[in-house]
C-alpha cells in the first residue's frame, strides 16, 4: 500500500538549528499553497490503495483544521484510503488549543507527533523554540482530552550545555507522559546554522562524544524499562504503535510526496518536487512539472537503499528475502567488509537476519558506508 506525504513548509519562527525546507508563515502564501496542494493531489489521482497520510513540515498544525480536512478529503477522492489508515500530523506544542485539536481529530487526523525536543526550559530557549516544557505537557493533555490515543513525542539529545543527567530528565518526563511513540534524535548542526554562532559567542559547548553515546544508551535502557520497544535506530513505540508511515521508508515501500521539496518513490522510480514554495505554486498553477530529479534507481542503488534502510530497523534485514528480490548475494558482496563489525559485536548475522546491535547503532553511519564503498 502507498503512503502519502504532504509537506507544509510554514513556521511561526525559524529555529536556530533547523535545516528543513521551511519558511515564515504568511497567510496569503499559505492559502495559495493549500490550493496548489489540492490540485497536485487531484492531478496524481489514480485510485491506488494507500494506508497512511503524513503531514510533515515545517509546522502543519499552523494550518486551519478545515484546510487539513480538505487535504484529507482530496486524498480520499484521489486514492483508495484504507478505513483504518494512519493519519499523522506533526504539531508544535505552542500552536494547539483544545478546540483546534478537536477539529483536527474531526478532520480525520488520528495520530499527532509533537516536536517537544526537551522538557527543560533553558534548553528550549537555547534552541530558540517558542514553547516551554509546561506548554509541551499541556499540549499532551489537550490531545488526550481531544480523543487522540496515538501520540508521538520528539526529543533531541546532545544539546549545547546539556549534561547526561539533564538529558535524562527529559527522557523521564517523556516516559511520565506516556506517549505511544517517541523519537530521539541527536542534534546535528549544519555548517551555517545560526546556533553555531550563538554557541561560539555564548561559549556554549557540547558534551564529549562518549557522553553522547551514554546519553543514547541510557535513554534507550530507560525506555526499554518503561515498556517501549525500540524498532528503529531513533524510534521506540508501544507494541503495535510503530509509525506505519515511516516504516514504509525503512522497508522498501512506496510513497508519494506532495508539496514543495517532497520526495516520492514508487516502482523503482524516485523523484523530488521543486524545493521553493513559490516555484512549486507557480508550477502547479501553470499545469507544469512540479518534480525535478526524476530517475529510475539502478539495481545496485535499489539494493543499497534496501540495505541502508533495513539496517536502521532493530529487526534488521532478512538477507534471503533481499537476495531473492534483488537477485543478489548480500553476504557474498559485503561480508568481507562487514566481518570486522561482526567480530566487534556491532553487527549480528545469523545466516539469515542481519542487524545492528545497540552499540552498533551508534556507529551506524560508519557501518552502512561499507555498502556504498564495496565493489559491485
Ligand atoms: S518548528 Fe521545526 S521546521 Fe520549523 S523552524 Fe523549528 S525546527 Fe524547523
Amino acid at each position: 500500500m502507498l503512503g502519502l506525504y504532504i509537506h507544509i513548509p510554514f513556521c511561526s519562527a525559524i529555529c536556530n538549528y533547523c535545516n528543513f525546507n521551511r519558511g515564515l508563515f504568511d497567510a496569503s502564501l499559505k492559502d495559495q499553497y493549500v490550493r496548489a496542494l489540492l490540485r497536485e493531489i487531484e492531478r496524481e489521482a489514480d485510485g491506488s490503495p494507500a494506508d497512511t497520510i503524513y503531514f510533515g513540515g515545517g509546522t502543519p498544525s499552523l494550518l486551519e483544521p478545515s484546510e487539513i480536512a480538505a487535504l484529507i478529503d482530496a486524498c480520499r477522492s484521489a486514492f483508495a484510503i484504507a478505513s483504518d489508515a494512519e493519519i499523522t500530523m506533526e504539531a508544535n506544542p505552542e500552536t494547539v488549543t483544545p478546540e483546534r485539536l478537536v477539529r483536527f481529530r474531526e478532520a480525520g487526523v488520528n495520530r499527532l507527533s509533537y516536536g517537544v525536543q526537551s522538557f527543560r526550559d533553558d534548553e528550549l530557549e537555547r534552541l530558540s523554540r517558542l514553547h516551554s516544557a509546561a506548554r509541551a505537557a499541556d499540549a499532551v493533555a489537550m490531545a488526550r482530552a481531544a480523543g487522540f490515543d496515538n501520540l508521538s513525542l520528539d526529543l533531541m539529545m546532545w544539546l549545547p550545555q546539556q549534561t547526561i543527567a539533564q538529558w535524562l530528565e527529559s527522557v523521564d518526563a517523556l516516559v511520565a507522559l506516556g506517549p505511544e511513540h517517541a523519537s530521539l534524535y541527536i542534534l546535528e548542526l549544519y555548517p551555517n546554522a545560526p546556533l553555531r554562532e550563538t554557541m561560539a559567542r555564548s561559549k556554549w559547548s557540547l558534551a564529549p562524544d562518549d557522553d553522547a553515546a551514554d546519553m543514547y544508551l541510557e535513554a534507550m535502557a530507560r525506555l526499554d524499562a518503561a515498556g517501549y520497544e525500540q524498532y528503529e535506530i531513533s524510534n521506540v513505540a508501544r507494541p503495535q504503535r510503530q509509525s506505519r508511515h515511516n516504516l514504509k521508508y525503512w522497508t522498501d515501500g512506496a510513497w508519494l510526496g506532495f508539496g514543495c521539496g517532497a520526495h516520492s518513490t514508487r516502482r523503482g522510480v524516485r523523484w523530488k518536487n521543486l524545493a521553493s514554495t513559490t516555484e512549486y505554486i507557480a508550477a502547479v498553477a501553470s499545469g507544469g512539472q512540479t518534480s525535478v530529479e526524476r530517475r529510475t534507481l539502478t539495481d545496485r542503488e535499489a539494493l543499497e537503499e534496501a540495505l541502508f534502510t533495513g539496517l536502521r530497523l532493530t529487526r534488521g534485514i532478512d538477507v534471503d528475502t533481499v537476495n531473492a528480490r534483488y537477485k543478489s548475494d548480500v553476504w557474498g558482496i559485503y561480508g568481507t567488509r562487514l566481518e570486522r563489525f561482526r567480530e566487534a559485536g556491532l553487527l549480528i548475522y545469523d545466516g539469515r537476519l542481519l542487524r545492528l546491535s545497540r552499540a552498533g547503532m551508534l556507529l551506524a553511519n560508519e557501518i552502512m558506508s561499507e555498502f556504498v564503498s564495496a565493489p559491485a
